[in-house]
């Protein structure tokens, strides 16, 4: 192993950034119907499937060095998962575990990624078939990765940046009362204003081969897909923006979509009358998403070949705390929802409960969760973070980053659920009940992800000295 090492490095001296290698491919992993559906609180199987789920994978390759980019079409994913996936990838492909990032989209219109939780025991997570969709995950990511792998070619990469602020909107708003509301409605005269911000920035990256066929697209934006709802699998809104791209550089294309820091940002416009809701809104959003892209495309710029350099960290992040009595109530909720007894629990006492159990089975260890980054090159950075990030944090990620594209997904390698920025906690309602981790665990995280992104360029210019 040690003089494999050392031939590598040689290697990289004599031929230094000589060219990108990359592949792409896309695996097929739509669950059995009758799979229990995630993405809300109440349980719903599968009745059929509007359009296939997928596991998308990127291979890049330079100079020896690999990595794989992997988007699914899940509501999350879950440690253990990116754990086995990323042992098969390894004994497959050979790619290591620092190298692979692994995010999901969030669509809420996949299935339970069955995981020890009480939420997603409660919406039908430890049945057979979700056991078994589960079980069968590991290796339908591999696949997809070693499909990648297999057809590794050289390329050419590019990177650019379009703007899109009309489909994504901060779901949090200053009610008159002086709370924060959370989604409250549709032209609610209660509304003041939004209480945070969105993110419009659409970084995407191209790969071409050098005879110019079209290999991969990987699209990034800051919006929760959650459009569809129903009792159909669905990808919501990537389904058309695939299609779209699709339309333009042909089907061989692999086209990757993943979540930017969206933690509290959706696709619901409060001053637009209309109902936004199912299909129709989700090629609505899709057809303009592909527009801004499109748009941009003038714009690509070439990312010369040069080092690739994956580096990853565990944090550590402390619990939220618990009141003394929330968890006997927590258990009364969940007996109460259980056994259908009325009157229901409200919404708010349902999300603390589960968060309550969850805090509880910790018995006060912290959390532990990965940031990852990977640099191809010195301008182009991915950044994974653990949950579901409020686009403040994603922003000021890519305000104090040293990479001109900095691309964060979300929900990748993991996910501890929702992070509130630190000014949320006080404020309270939806997601910040829900938060498993305590507040000023997102500023944690931004802190891990610059430092990574620096060491990172910091050794990919060295490099090309
Ligand atoms: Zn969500």
């Amino acid at each position: 192993m040690r003089f494999f090492m050392t031939l590598l490095l040689i290697g990289s001296i004599e031929a230094r950034g000589a060219e990108w290698r990359v592949g792409a491919a896309a695996v097929d992993v739509t669950p059995a119907l009758g799979t229990p559906m995630a993405g809300y609180y109440s349980p719903r199987g599968a009745e059929s499937v509007h359009d296939p789920l997928f596991a998308k994978a990127i291979v890049v390759e330079n100079e020896g060095r690999k990595i794989a980019l992997v988007s699914l079409d899940l509501i999350t994913t879950t440690r253990d998962l990116v754990v086995e996936a990323r042992k098969e990838i390894e004994r497959l492909s050979h790619i290591q575990s620092e190298s692979v990032m692994i995010s999901a989209t969030h669509t809420h219109t996949g299935p339970v990624v069955a995981s020890a939780t009480a939420r997603d025991v409660a919406l039908g997570g430890s049945n057979e078939l979700a056991t078994r969709f589960r079980a069968e995950l590991p290796a339908r990511i591999a696949e997809a990765v070693r499909r990648a792998d297999d057809r590794l070619v050289p390329a050419k990469i590019w990177a650019a940046r379009g703007s899109e602020s009309s489909i994504a909107f901060n779901r949090r708003y200053h009610m008159k009362d002086g709370t924060v509301g959370w989604n409250p409605g549709k032209l609610n005269p209660n509304v003041l204003k939004p209480a945070g911000t969105i993110d419009p920035e659409v970084p995407f990256v191209y790969c071409e081969s050098l005879d110019r066929k079209p290999i991969a697209i990987y699209i990034n934006y800051a919006v929760h897909l959650d459009n569809v709802g129903g009792t159909s699998f669905s990808a919501d809104m990537p389904y058309t923006l695939s299609r779209m791209i699709a339309e333009f550089k042909g089907k061989d294309l692999i086209s990757v979509f993943t979540a930017g820091c969206c933690g509290d940002v959706n696709h619901i416009n409060t001053n637009w009358r209309e109902v936004q809701h199912g299909h129709e809104n989700a090629v609505r959003m899709g057809v303009i998403l592909a527009g801004s892209v499109l748009s941009a495309w003038p714009e690509l710029e070439a990312i010369e070949p040069a080092r690739i350099d994956a580096r990853s960290v565990t944090v550590e992040l402390a619990t939220s705390p618990i009141e003394p009595g929330d968890l006997d109530r927590a258990r009364a909720v969940l007996a109460a929802i259980e056994s259908k007894r009325k009157p229901a629990p409200s919404f708010l006492e349902t999300v603390k409960a589960y968060k309550v159990m969850d805090v509880n089975d910790r018995s006060g260890k912290p959390l532990e969760v990965e940031v990852q980054t990977i640099a191809l090159g010195e301008k182009l950075a991915f950044v994974s973070l653990p949950g579901e990030i409020f686009v403040e944090l994603g922003l000021a990620v890519k305000q104090d980053s040293p990479f001109p594209y900095t691309i964060i997904a979300e929900l990748a390698n993991g996910s501890i659920g929702y992070i509130p920025s630190r000014r949320a906690y006080p404020q309270g309602n939806y997601e910040v009940v829900s938060a498993r981790c305590a507040q000023g665990s997102g500023e944690v995280l931004v802190d891990a992800a610059v430092r990574l992104l620096k060491e990172s360029n910091l050794k990919v210019k060295r490099e090309a000295k």
